[in-house]
This record gives structure tokens, sequence and C-alpha cells, in this order.
């Protein structure tokens, strides 16, 4: 018989409430480290407090932030310099083109304006990047002012756009100039982008114009220099159109009642009428397809920036009816951007897009929609800047 000793036993009981306390800690640990999860600091009071008081930081350093960046636009516009290239901005552009225009009445020589744009510079941004984009549109300044004269005036009009204000000076000697400018944009081996060329259109000031239509003849010319290739200066006909400036068998016509007043605006609508019928030029005359693809797209680039700037003045003025205005701008943008697109891989006629073109665009948004507006631009007591930034 075996005898067990009431010694081991104890040892063994105590071995084993050893291992049932190790078990009841080890559970004891989880238990409590749960609890620690489940009673997370995001449920008490100072937390939720902490929480929204860092939100209102946020939001008050946004709207801070918004504040600045809209100061910063004000002090741009009122300085008339674009922060950006430094060039002159279209304010004060306008302002010495108008007062170049009054001297030309009185007789006291002429003046000329070029329109540069650069060649195809969506690929720049699109294969090195916005910020390799923004230091060649810096170089491209410095370069025009190399070739320029003190008179001369160059400003930024928009995205990659430019324009030249040269006094006392004929198409002629502005033609020259401008094929200095684009010789030497074009020689330039820009650091990361390599070669960047322009298409300048260039016009004198016709005595009984006004401004818009004379930008309007130097956009055309440029509107041809593109057409015809790029990287290239066309001149545009004294007091007339550009000289291959289509006028197509049918096309949309501008009325003077369409105008608003307000110079940007009625330049742009205007503006989407000639590209209209450019494209419309194209198509009904058989052009090839690139040909009536590039004008489409140069349209829908152009509807895009009146967009952005038609949004912009109307929120200037306070328009009531801003938002709505916005919104349907933002539906537009998206039917045009698609049908670029789906002409581009050639899912859609072009011809589809014109049926757009005329009843959406220019009979449902620019003749009804944005006369809406009209009243604000033609009674304001006290009108508001005239010009973008
Ligand atoms: P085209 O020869 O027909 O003028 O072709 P494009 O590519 O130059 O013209 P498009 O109008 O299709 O594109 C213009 C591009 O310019 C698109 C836009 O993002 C770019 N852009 C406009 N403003 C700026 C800017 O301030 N900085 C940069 N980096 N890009 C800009
Ligand atoms: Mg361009
Ligand atoms: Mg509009």
């Amino acid at each position: 018989m075996i005898a067990v000793s009431p010694v081991p036993i104890s040892w063994l009981t105590l071995a084993l409430a050893g291992v049932g306390l190790s078990f009841l800690g080890v559970l004891l640990g989880f238990f409590l480290a749960g609890r620690l999860k489940k009673t997370p600091l995001e449920r008490s009071d100072t937390y939720r407090l902490r929480v929204a008081t860092q939100k209102r930081l946020l939001d008050s350093a946004e709207r801070a932030n918004q504040g600045l960046q809209q100061a910063m636009e004000v002090l741009e516009w009122a300085a008339g310099t674009d922060r950006l290239t430094g060039a002159w901005n279209r304010r004060r552009f306008e302002e010495a083109a108008t007062a170049e225009m009054a001297l030309v009445r009185r007789r006291k020589g002429p003046v000329s304006l070029m329109m540069l744009d650069l060649d195809f510079f969506k690929n720049v941004n699109d294969t090195h990047g916005h910020n390799v984009g923004d230091a060649v549109l810096v170089e491209v300044v410095q370069i025009a002012r190399e070739q320029l004269r003190a008179s001369d005036a160059l400003a930024r009009w928009g995205g990659e756009e430019f324009i030249v204000l040269s006094p006392a000076t004929r198409i002629e000697g502005a033609m020259n100039l401008a094929e200095k400018v684009r010789n030497a944009i074009a020689a330039k081996k820009f650091p990361e982008a390599g070669q960047v060329t322009v298409s300048i259109g260039v016009a004198e000031y016709a005595l009984g114009e006004n401004l818009i239509t004379w930008i309007q003849r130097a956009d055309e010319a440029l509107y041809k220099a593109k057409a015809e290739g790029r990287n290239q200066v066309v001149t545009a006909r004294s007091g007339g159109e550009a000289e291959t400036s289509a006028t197509p068998l049918i096309g949309i016509v501008w009325e003077d009642s369409f105008a608003c007043g307000q110079a940007i605006i009625d330049s742009q609508h205007r503006k989407i009428f000639t590209l209209a019928n450019s494209l419309i030029g194209a198509i009904s005359s058989g052009q090839p397809t690139a040909e009536a693809t590039m004008r489409l797209r140069r349209l829908v680039a152009h509807i895009a920036q009146h967009f952005h700037d038609e949004e912009t003045l109307l929120a200037r003025i306070d328009y009531l009816g801003h938002c709505e205005h916005a919104a349907e701008h933002h539906r537009l943008l998206e039917k045009a951007s698609r049908f670029e697109i789906e002409v581009g891989i050639g899912k859609m006629d072009i011809s589809q897009f014109v049926g757009f073109l005329v009843l959406d665009l220019v009979q449902g948004h620019i003749l009804i929609e944005d006369k809406k507006y009209f009243s604000y631009f033609q009674t304001s007591a006290a009108p508001k800047p005239a010009f973008l930034p």
C-alpha cells in the first residue's frame, strides 16, 4: 500500500493553487487591459472638448488662410502685378491700353499689341509637373522682357497667355518684335522642359474700334498661328479679321444685345462665338479630324477659363444667383469635357458636340442664364472693379 504523506499533498495543492492564481492573474491582466481599451479617452468629456477646440482652431486657421489668400488677391489686383511672373495683370494692361488708344485718337501715333500663348503647355505640366510649368512661365516672361523695349508693357492675360502693348509701333514693327520674342523663346533650352515654343497674334489699333475688338483681332491672329502649326507669328488684317479666319456658311452670330457691359465677360463670350464658328467651319468644310479636334480642345479650354473668370466677377458684385450659376457652369463643363474625351477616343462624332454648343451653351446658358446677372453690371450705382487680377 502506498502511503501518501500529507506533505506532498499540500505541495501539490499549493502548486495547483499557484497555477490557478497565475491563470486568474493572466485573466485579470487581460480583463484590465480590456478595460483600459474599453474606457478610452475618447469617451471622456475632456477629450471631446479638446477635439472640438482643435477642430475650431483648424477651422479658424483655414478661414484665416482663405482670408489671407483673398487679401493677397486684392493686393495683387491693386498692385497691378501678377504674383507668379511679376508681369502686369489685366487691370493694369487695360488701363494702359485705354490710355494709348486715347493718344491714337488724338493722332499722337500708332499702338500695337501682341497676344502670346505657349504651345502645348498642358503637356509640360502633364510630363514634368505643375512646378516646372510655373518655372517655365516665369522664364518665358524674362526672355520676352529681354527682347522688348522699355516702353513696351508685358502683362499676363490669364493662364499661359500673355499680352504685350507696344506704344508708338506700327504693325510691321510689332511683327518684328514678336518674331524676336518667338525666336528667343524657341532657342532657349529650359532646364527640365527642354524646348518650349509660343504662338503670337499681332494687331495694330485701328481708329474706331474698342479695346475688346482690338484684342479680339489679335486673338484671332493667334488662333490662326495655332491652326497653322504653332511656333509662329501671324498679323491681323488692319481693322478686320485675321487673314484666313473663315466665316462658316452656318454658324452663330453675335449681336450687341448679348453684351452685358462687363468688358471681360463680353470679350470672352464673343470669343466663344468666334471659336465655336471656327469649329463649325472646320467640321462643315470637311477639314481633317485632327484639326477639328484641336479647335474643339481650344474651345473647351476657353470655356473653362471663361467660367472661372465669370464666377470670380459674379462673386465680386455679390450676385445673388452666384452659387446656382457656378453649379450650372460645373454641369456644362463636365459635359463639354466628356465630349472632348469621347471625341478624342473616337467614341463620339465631333458634330454631336455642335448640338450641345448651340442649344446648351449658347442658347440655354449665355442667352438665358447669363442675362439674369446683366442688370448687376448695368445699374450698379457703385461699380466694383471691372477687371480681374
Ligand atoms: P495650345 O498649343 O493649343 O495652346 O495647347 P496648350 O496645351 O498650351 O493649351 P491648353 O489650353 O489645352 O492648356 C493650357 C494649360 O496651361 C492648362 C493649364 O493647366 C496650364 N496653366 C494655366 N495656368 C497655369 C499656371 O499658372 N501654372 C501652370 N503650371 N500651368 C498653368
Ligand atoms: Mg497654350
Ligand atoms: Mg455663365
